[in-house]
């Protein structure tokens, strides 16, 4: 049986940064100064310390200036809005990124809405969402953008295609889904509460699946030929009681019945840090001109 094309996240993340490097070095030829990225981090939740700490490496990596702002657990709703509202200001930075989750007293939704929408660079602002439903440019959140890369790197035009989001989060479903209406793809989202959800699945070109349920669509679920993009990325005990990590999708099984699949890791995973710096490159060309 023929085994589908593995979408190499990686090498397409890596080809994603050069770009991005070389945008760097144009904008610093052209403007003087190099964009910048500031990240808060509020508290010392593990998973968050290493997101932030991959963002700074890379950001500084591609020629852009990294900020790291790191906050008390215990910081007040109004201090964290205030370094907010010194970030919009400050013409130094570019991009400004908030590390969710945020602890329980302080109101993400609030803190969100305070960053300049010109500097959102994840793309979560009320605006940047309104502008890309509408399809009028904005910032997008960064792991669509990235799932869109990888599917077109496989198929360059989506148009047409029926495509399945798998949950309807702010942050990965909701805007793939616009993404991919943007795409002219005839777009399904599916949730919690969809109704035979393999029946949903078995009509679609394209699955995006960000649910984070451990391998919860199954081969037989897909459409022959299928393009599947994995979100999910769960921890699962391993071999020898080493853990190890898995997407929404039964990725051997996929193998067997889709035309392409994103591994987890190695997907989706390293688009979202390079989709990143280039929001913040293009938050920079924005404010520069
Ligand atoms: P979320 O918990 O906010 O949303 C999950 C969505 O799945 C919800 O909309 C819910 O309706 C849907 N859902 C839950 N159970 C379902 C079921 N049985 N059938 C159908 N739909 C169901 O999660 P999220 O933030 O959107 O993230 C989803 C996954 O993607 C997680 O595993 C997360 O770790 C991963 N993720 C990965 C990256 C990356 O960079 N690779 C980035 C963001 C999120």
């Amino acid at each position: 049986m023929t085994q589908a094309k593995i979408i190499d996240g990686k090498a397409i993340a890596d080809s994603v940064r050069r770009e991005v490097a070389e945008g760097v070095a144009a904008f610093k030829r052209q403007q003087g100064g190099v964009p910048g990225l500031a990240v808060v981090l509020v508290g010392e939740d593990p998973a968050s310390k290493v997101y932030v700490g991959t963002k700074a490496k890379q950001t500084i990596e591609v020629g852009m200036a990294s900020f790291e702002h790191k906050l008390e657990a215990t910081v007040g709703e109004a201090e964290l809005l205030k370094l907010i509202g010194e970030l919009n200001r400050r013409r130094d930075v570019s991009g400004i990124l908030v590390q969710l989750p945020l602890p329980k007293h302080i109101d993400a939704a609030k803190v969100i809405e305070a960053i300049d929408p010109a500097k959102d660079v994840d793309g979560f602002h009320p605006i940047n969402a309104g502008r890309i439903a509408t399809g009028s440019g904005g910032l997008a959140p960064c792991t669509p953008t990235g799932c869109l890369i990888l599917a077109k790197s496989v198929q360059p035009k989506l148009e047409g295609l029926d495509a399945v989001v798998i949950g309807r989060s702010n942050i990965v479903g909701k805007p793939m889904a616009q993404l991919l209406l943007n795409e002219n793809c005839t777009v399904t989202v599916a949730h919690s509460r969809t109704r035979d959800l393999p029946a949903v699945v078995k009509r679609a070109d394209l699955v995006i699946a960000a649910v984070g349920r451990a391998e919860m669509v199954r081969g037989s679920w897909l459409k022959p030929g299928a393009i599947v993009i994995d979100v999910g990325i769960q921890r699962v005990p391993g071999a020898a009681g080493k853990a190890r990590l898995v997407g929404d999708v039964a990725y051997q099984e996929a193998m067997e019945v889709a035309s392409a699949v994103t591994p987890v890791p190695g997907g989706v995973g390293p688009m979202t840090v390079a989709c990143l710096l280039q929001n913040t490159l293009k938050a920079a060309q924005a404010q520069g001109g």
